[in-house]
């Protein structure tokens, strides 16, 4: 392949871990004769709200630098740089201070220079999710979203990352996707501290970077190489077993969309995937690349040597299992919205249902084919995403169209009345695509499946994505077409009623040709007020109060703080069921309340509670292999 020259350079430092801060020197060979612009992206691919990561860059300042021609290699000089009169040695005159101002919440403008331009910044970096920078003395973990700045004009113009190895310490290995600088002289080897080389900047924030001393497993599917590096304490972790069952659900994936090439779909972007785990108490999360995940899991999820993993440990590979379904359904086979994407505001799409509820479906489904769980384990994971789409209102008032539409207002900024207003364009996608898939096995007597879809799409849109330099986008109303060229099946109507519309998957007639019976019952059989309870210094305050329940008619309200039921003090949540228990259905009582720091007084009148919980079972013995 041959190599455009760089002409922008990054070098990351890491002078300090206690105050958090790493160091960013950026070097442009060519800036915009008229001042470069020079910007954050307000946001990261895969998580749809505005974040502002500007806000946690500290201190910029821009200065005019020099080239020096000894020994220049890819018009850097040897040490890689270009050299800046300010360098020890380097034996020029002192960079000229440039001015740079504020453009906007994400850029700034540099005065006019002729160049090379060298930007340098502290970013803060104190946040540990999957979204953003952190370090400390335990690790480094960063998106390149919150640390690199994009030269406006160049950003389809190839860089250099170098990542400095930190001084204090010396046995920290960097782990990440993205591709050393092969035949530059201060490549990176694998681990390495050194030069990275990106294509572009899209993928240079497209590869997630972990550097400390985490545990390390590794394990090839079709022959593609696979690394899963845990970070944060874990002790007596289970890294065999993780990987054995890691790399069923990763042959399974790369099987499903490639069944003859068998060929993993981040070769076109690195010789190895890599998933990064953060181990926190309780942490749940991940976020998507084109050839890593940045994951975030509870300690307990995670099997440990010498005992079998808990019911828990499916929900870490149900998580692996969808980050990784990403690499093809959202990385590569993408809306057009997102191709490429605007890093400086919202991008729209109606289409989340197909790239985060299809891949919810494939998630727990990709268990199950693997083995990695069982039939009846995957019928109770199906049983609880179809009763958390079923519990509030707020499906009959958005469709999932809307609701991926709305993602950036209204999915990624929830409150207490979320559940009467939202419908999840995860849960609620994943039943969409079961449906689709239910419907066109029925309608095709089992000879095509949702997979035919996927792989049309993977054909079409996804499998060059990365190779045509240009990858197109999926267009907004292309998915009904799409299904009926895959599968021959007209699904107009389903896509009307459940996707446009608000109507209710009909999973009821559709399972059952799966010999699967369906069937709904009340959690308990307390009676109820119908609403959600957090617990908040030793009482229970009301989370959510569901629409047109008990605690609606009685006019309690989100946020109050209960004291007493029936003239009984109310403790802890748990003290709240086991007063309720003494009532029956149609009991009046007597609640009284904290809103804010006023007594108030409310009768409620309790009811059954509703069968909100499904239940799903097979019909008979010798059940068919799948769903
Ligand atoms: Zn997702």
């Amino acid at each position: 392949m041959a190599m455009k020259k760089e002409s922008i350079l990054y070098s990351l430092g890491m002078h300090d871990p206690a105050g958090h801060r790493y160091t960013v020197r950026l070097e442009i060979l060519h800036p915009d004769p008229k001042g470069q612009t020079l910007s954050l992206p307000a946001w990261i691919p895969g998580s749809y709200l505005i974040r502002d990561f500007s806000r946690q860059v500290e201190t910029l300042r821009a200065t005019r630098g020099r080239i020096t021609n000894d020994g220049a290699v890819n018009g850097w000089a040897a040490n890689g740089r270009a050299a800046n009169g300010q360098s020890a040695g380097a034996g020029g005159r002192r960079g000229r201070q440039l001015a740079v101002r504020k453009v906007g919440n994400h850029s700034w403008r540099c005065e006019p220079c002729r160049g090379p331009l060298v930007v340098e910044y502290t970013v803060y970096a104190w946040d540990l999710s999957v979204r953003g920078a952190h370090f400390d003395q335990s690790h480094a973990f960063f998106n390149g979203a919150s640390l690199f700045l994009a030269v406006e004009g160049q950003a389809d113009q190839p860089c250099l990352l170098r990542i400095e190895p930190p001084a204090q310490r010396r046995d920290w290995k960097v782990y990440t996707s993205l591709p050393a600088a092969d035949g530059h002289p201060e490549a990176a080897r694998r681990h390495g501290f050194g030069m990275y080389r990106a294509p572009d900047y899209d993928a240079l924030i497209d590869h997630p970077v972990e550097i400390g001393t985490p545990q390390v497993v590794r394990f090839r599917a079709h022959g593609a190489e696979h690394e899963l590096v845990f970070s944060g304490a874990a002790p007596n972790l289970d890294l065999a077993r993780i990987a054995r069952d890691a790399q069923k659900i990763c042959a399974a994936q790369i099987a499903l969309f490639e069944p003859s090439s068998k060929r993993a779909p981040f070769l076109d972007s690195s010789d190895h995937y890599v998933f990064m785990t953060q181990v926190t108490a309780d942490g749940y999360g991940g976020l998507e690349h084109r050839a890593s995940t940045a994951l975030m899991a509870a300690r307990r999820d995670l099997p440990t040597i010498g005992s079998e993993p808990g019911a828990s440990y499916q929900t870490f590979l149900g998580l692996l299992s969808h980050e990784y379904f990403h690499t093809w359904n959202v990385k590569r086979i993408k809306p057009a919205a997102f191709a490429p994407y605007d890093l400086s505001r919202e991008n729209h799409t109606r289409l989340l249902w197909v790239f985060e509820g299809f891949t919810s479906y494939y998630d727990d489904l990709m268990l199950l084919r693997s083995g990695v769980i069982g039939r009846n384990d995957y019928l109770r994971m199906l049983a609880k995403t179809i009763s958390a789409v079923h519990r509030g209102s707020g499906r009959h008032k958005q469709s999932v169209a809307e609701s991926s539409y709305d993602a950036w207002t209204r999915y990624y900024k929830q409150d207490e009345n979320s559940p009467n207003a939202l419908v999840s364009y995860y849960t609620k996608g994943s039943l969409v695509a079961l449906g689709l898939d239910l419907l066109i096995r029925r309608e095709t007597a089992g000879a095509h499946t949702l997979d035919d879809v996927m792989r049309l799409l993977w054909e079409r849109y996804g499998r060059d994505f990365y190779r045509s330099g240009a990858g197109r986008g999926l267009p907004e109303n292309a998915m009904l077409r799409l299904v009926r060229e895959a599968t021959g099946v007209n699904v107009a109507d389903f896509i009307e009623r459940c996707v446009e519309g608000r109507e209710d998957v009909p999973l009821q007639q559709l399972l059952p040709q799966q010999g699967i019976a369906m069937a709904w019952k009340a959690p308990s059989d307390t009676p109820t007020l119908d609403i959600r309870t957090r617990s908040q210094n030793g009482q229970t305050q009301i989370a959510t109060v569901y629409e047109n329940g008990a605690a609606h008619a009685a006019g309690l309200s989100a946020g109050d703080l209960l004291v007493a039921i029936g003239g009984l003090r109310v403790g802890e949540p748990a003290t709240l069921d086991a007063l309720l228990c003494a009532y029956r259905p149609g009991d009046s009582v007597q609640m009284h309340v904290f809103r804010g720091d006023e007594l108030r007084a409310y009768t409620a009148v309790l009811r059954a509670p509703a069968p909100t919980e499904c239940e799903l079972s097979f019909a008979q013995a010798d059940p068919r292999p799948e769903h």
